[in-house]
């Protein structure tokens, strides 16, 4: 291999329209460098929002898209002691460019992950199940018996969030929005282990208070919307529970009821697994995460949201989609 395909913008904005397809010849291997053959990458709200140019860390331009992936080490630099030839390695930190053939990356910017999972599972491990786990693990310490509520339930994010809390035996009140085929994906993800599949405005009914008949008021609420939809799982949470926001979908800020911090002393905090991940670069954490989480799919406990997989040449297609409402599928561009 000696070029790469690559998914590059010169400049922000619509994704579809400023993302072209170029072919470059590789640099040449260093010491700690290794050639990888990239797999398969999917393409995520951050992508879509770094390539807008509206994200929290942007990288220079010109780039190539996509933070996650999985690729297979064809070669290695003389000095490299990480990876070997074979080994199948995701990104270590975001803005690595994965939507190419191939690349050269530094040895230092690559994790190996076990090649007995499917490449669509390594190619999603990275970010969103991550996210969830560090979620479930850091903020709250839930037993089996609790109860967490989210909204984003169909998300990469949320379908992991449903099937480890299932895996701990934590109950989870996964909210969704409103759409024709509801009692498809209802069924669909009460299969992968959610307790409760509600629609956002039943967040406001009277029924909810049969929910809690049967389960506690959640320690955790999940936002990954914002806007009204936070506000309506703050309203459910226990007093001195947690309100942890990691995304922000309908792109509304979030208002907390002043009886929500007075009379239940809730907690609003943030998570961003980037920032999570630079603070354990030194330890063993991830690894020990990874390792967690591989075991879950090994186990048939974690497997990837529905994906589409979609080849580098139809990536005007795919991006155009990785933006639609209600689509239910993670765009994975395979290479
Ligand atoms: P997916 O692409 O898998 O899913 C997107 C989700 O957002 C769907 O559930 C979709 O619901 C929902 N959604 C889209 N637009 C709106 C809207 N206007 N109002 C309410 N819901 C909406 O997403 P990911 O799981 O990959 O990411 C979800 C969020 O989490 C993103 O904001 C992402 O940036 C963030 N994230 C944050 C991380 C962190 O470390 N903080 C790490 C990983 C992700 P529907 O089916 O109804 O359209």
């Amino acid at each position: 291999v000696t070029e790469s395909t690559a998914l590059v913008y010169r400049s922000h904005g619509v994704p579809s329209q400023v993302v072209q397809l170029e072919t470059h010849k590789l640099p040449a291997l260093e010491a700690k460098s290794a050639l990888v053959k990239m797999l398969a990458a999917p393409i995520n709200p951050s992508d879509i929002n770094m390539i807008q140019g509206t994200y929290a860390i942007l990288p220079d331009l010109p780039a190539v898209g996509g933070n996650e992936g999985v690729g297979q080490v064809l070669e290695v630099g003389s000095q490299v002691q990480t990876v070997k030839v074979g080994d199948w390695v995701i990104p270590r930190d975001a803005g690595l460019g994965t939507w190419r053939t191939a690349a050269v990356f530094s040895e230092d910017d690559l994790v190996t992950v076990p090649s007995d999972i499917s490449v669509l599972s390594a190619a999603s491990l990275g970010v969103n199940p991550c996210t969830a786990f560090r979620m479930l693990s850091d903020f709250e310490s839930l037993m089996p018996g609790d109860t967490v509520i989210q909204n984003a339930a169909n998300s990469g994010v949320g379908q992991a969030v449903i099937q480890i809390a299932a895996a701990k035996g934590i109950h989870t009140i996964s909210v969704v929005r409103d759409r024709p085929d509801l009692q498809q994906l209802t069924d669909r993800l009460k299969a992968i282990g959610a307790t409760y599949v509600i629609k956002e405005e039943t967040l406001r009914k009277p029924e909810m208070k049969d929910i809690f008949k049967v389960c506690p008021r959640p320690k955790l609420a999940l936002n990954g919307v914002g806007g009204k939809s936070a506000t309506e799982l703050l309203r459910h949470l226990q007093t001195g529970g947690t309100m942890l926001t990691y995304g922000g979908m309908a792109k509304q800020p979030v208002t907390v009821p002043v009886g929500a911090l007075i009379f239940k002393d809730v907690k609003v905090r943030g998570f961003w697994v980037t920032q999570w991940k630079r603070d354990h670069k030194h330890d063993e954490a991830l690894r020990v995460m990874l390792e967690e989480l591989c075991t879950l799919i090994r186990a048939g406990k974690l497997s990837a949201p529905p994906c589409t997989e979609v080849g580098m040449k139809d990536f005007h297609k795919a991006l155009d989609n990785a933006m639609k409402p209600y689509i239910s599928s993670k765009q994975i561009l395979v290479m």
